[in-house]
């Protein structure tokens, strides 16, 4: 028996993972950051004892703690580097091993999430997977030949970074116009508010729904009002569909997977989100004429991808 660890920024969450991938006890603390790493490494260690417990499961027959960590993770288990945690060349495998006696595997969260889904989820066990997720920014992961893409440095599969607008948005990590600054959850509240700053006339109904005043716009808004064959929205989704479909078809050019998913909130939007994004990939793969083309679907396991990417780490 496995414990797959999600630590996160806000949270950290662990589950108990049977051989088949299914989730069968689990447990979640606050991560409570700014904290030294140690007690971060001590809550780690007692919410897989929590999650255990859960389970109905004596911790002696858990063999191994697989971790999904923000940040960059090298071969030894050390995060050289995560904002998120205030991690520093943290050697959090070694932290976690000495406070359990278990055998610890770590990797990025968003490659844990792609395991996860590529195994367990939406991506059928196929062996060239690519997982996108939009979030507060956008998270990926790349399997080719059934192995994991980590790169030199543990680093691979920061597609978020990849530029698509040469002259366009600034982004925190420095450069300009990066994915992530136009296809996040993040980036399509923000198109949406721009688009109100232009309506004047307040024609588009999202001002009904978030009472005339700006701040209250999310996604939920957008999709709302689309529902409701309001133009403007539908114009925002089109757009952020379009900047969508440029990245994702960068990915399905130079990866060209057997199944992408994407994943995150407003991928269960598939009429707005994943069947116009389809549509758009279509008029923009190089590989038009191939007759095995990469199938595009939303992501099917949610928060849990993290948790039992993580548990699979161990195998
Ligand atoms: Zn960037």
């Amino acid at each position: 028996m496995r414990i797959g660890v999600d630590l996160g920024g806000t949270n950290i969450a662990a589950g108990v993972v049977d051989d088949n991938n299914q989730i069968i006890g689990r447990a979640s603390v606050k991560t409570n950051c700014p904290r030294p790493e140690g007690e971060i490494a001590d809550s780690v260690a007692a919410v897989s004892r929590m999650a255990a417990e859960d389970a109905g499961i004596p911790y002696d027959e858990i063999k191994a703690i697989g971790i999904g960590t923000p940040g960059a993770v090298n071969n030894e288990g050390v995060v050289e580097f995560s904002s998120n945690l205030g991690f520093n060349d943290t050697p959090l495998l070694k932290l976690v091993e000495d406070r359990t006696g278990k055998k610890v595997y770590v990797e990025n969260d968003a490659n844990c999430a792609a395991l996860g889904e590529q195994v367990a989820g939406s991506g059928n066990g196929v062996s060239n997977f690519v997982a996108v997720t939009l979030g507060t920014g956008i998270g990926g992961g790349v399997i080719l030949g059934n192995k994991l893409l980590t790169g030199v440095n543990g680093a691979a599969g920061e597609i978020g970074h990849m530029v698509i607008e040469h002259d366009g948005l600034a982004c925190p990590c420095g450069r300009i116009g990066c994915f992530e600054q136009y296809a996040s959850a993040t980036a399509l509240v923000r198109q949406a508010k721009d688009a109100l700053t232009r309506d004047r006339e307040h024609m588009s109904k999202m001002w009904d729904l978030i009472d005339d005043n700006i701040d209250n716009v999310s996604g939920k808004t957008v999709f709302d009002a689309a529902h409701m064959d309001d133009e403007i929205a539908l114009k925002v989704i089109d757009r952020f569909v379009e900047f969508l479909s440029c990245g994702i078809a960068n990915l399905i050019n130079i990866f060209q997977p057997d199944i992408l998913c994407v994943g995150g909130g407003i991928s269960a939007q598939g009429e707005y989100i994943i069947k116009p994004l389809v549509e758009k990939v279509e008029k923009k793969r190089y590989t038009k004429h191939s007759k095995a083309q990469t199938k595009i679907c939303a992501a099917t396991l949610g928060n849990d991808a993290g948790i039992i990417g993580a548990a699979i780490l161990c195998k």
